[in-house]
């Protein structure tokens, strides 16, 4: 990284630790489960590691306020193990922050800006991939009442709800189901995310779709041409709906060449640049990458994400946006 003058580093801490910041994706609800973390020991939340990227005393140094924990079930097929593994999944989310002072769990917007005055950290409960709701709604009104705020419906793979990038079928349009789906959550008070999806169901969602949407973990594929990011047209409709893109650490996303905190920038340069400031966010994908980004080795390295705005000369508004504004304005339209 390049070293800020003092000036500049005094501003970009000031800024970070003012900023509400949000990050739409982790996996590390995985490495709490004992039978989920791929013959390592589990993890705990509260404990630091120098295993994986996220825990409670990285979240407190790195200066993050909402952490949203992904429950991504890895099965490629509609099972009951899906259910069960989320189940397990909610259980650990809800055991491992209860055991911790410094965070709280959160449903609501009014929730996050209370937690960020008491000096905690948020957790905040999504589904990646619809698998454990087996084709049923009753399902998802049943995740809903266990805290679950955020859902897309596939991972690279084809559920009864959408197909995911790999899984493409030939019209790839959303089915009946998924266009229900997806009017219950607007009910419920559930941010819809259309990061993993096909191409084609994107564009479903953009034309079925009420309101705001995200894309919780996806960068720019105008800067770096993977099919995990977004086209330029599709960032445009994602910003028609009001909705974010959560930059993704993952740095195969970020440059195939080498990924580093600046080439992170250079999507949310290349976002704001393309629809404004008001579109983009953080969605690290944390402890769901094998590597990281030089610059952002871990979560206590996100402010390294706010001296590089500030080197590139963006306005203290700009920054608190990207940082999480951004993403709290979609919560508050969209959580009840
Ligand atoms: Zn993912």
């Amino acid at each position: 990284m390049v070293e800020l003058k003092r000036s500049e580093e005094e501003r970009a801490l000031r800024l970070h630790r003012e900023a509400l910041v949000v990050d739409t994706h982790c996996d590390t609800l995985m490495q709490f489960l004992p039978q989920r973390s791929r013959g390592t020991p589990a993890r705990h939340l509260g404990e630091r590691s120098d295993r994986g990227h996220i825990d409670l005393p990285r979240m407190v140094e790195g200066g993050v306020t909402c952490q949203t924990f992904a429950m991504y079930t890895g099965t490629r097929a509609v099972v009951p193990e899906a259910l069960l593994t989320a189940l397990q999944m909610v259980d650990v989310f809800y055991r491992e922050i209860e055991a911790n002072e410094g965070i709280v769990p959160v449903t609501t917007p009014g929730e996050i800006i209370a937690a960020k005055k008491a000096g905690k950290v948020c957790g905040l409960l999504s589904l990646e991939g619809a698998e454990p709701l087996m084709g049923d709604l009753s399902l998802l009104r049943v995740f809903y009442r266990l805290g679950v705020r955020m859902l897309s419906f596939a991972w690279n793979w084809r559920t009864p709800f959408a197909d995911g990038l790999y899984a493409k079928r030939s019209e790839g349009k959303l089915p009946d189901l998924g266009v229900k789906a997806l009017e219950e959550m607007d009910m419920l008070g559930m941010v819809f995310d259309v990061s993993h999806l096909c191409d084609s169901c994107f564009w479903d969602v953009v034309d079925v779709k009420k309101g705001p949407f995200i894309a919780s973990h996806s960068n720019c594929r105008a800067v770096c041409d993977h099919p995990r990011n977004l086209t330029d047209d599709m960032i445009r409709g994602l910003a028609d709906h009001c909705g974010v893109m959560g930059m993704n650490f993952a740095p195969a996303f970020v440059d195939k060449h080498k990924a580093t905190v600046e080439r992170l920038v250079d999507h949310i340069d290349h976002s704001v640049k393309l629809v404004g400031p008001d579109h983009v966010g953080l969605g690290s994908d944390f402890d769901g990458i094998g590597s990281t980004p030089e610059g952002l080795e871990d979560v206590s390295k996100m402010p390294n994400i706010t001296r590089e705005l500030v080197r590139r000369g963006y306005g203290d508004e700009d920054i608190l946006k990207i940082l999480g504004g951004n993403h709290l304005r979609v919560f508050n339209e969209v959580l009840k």
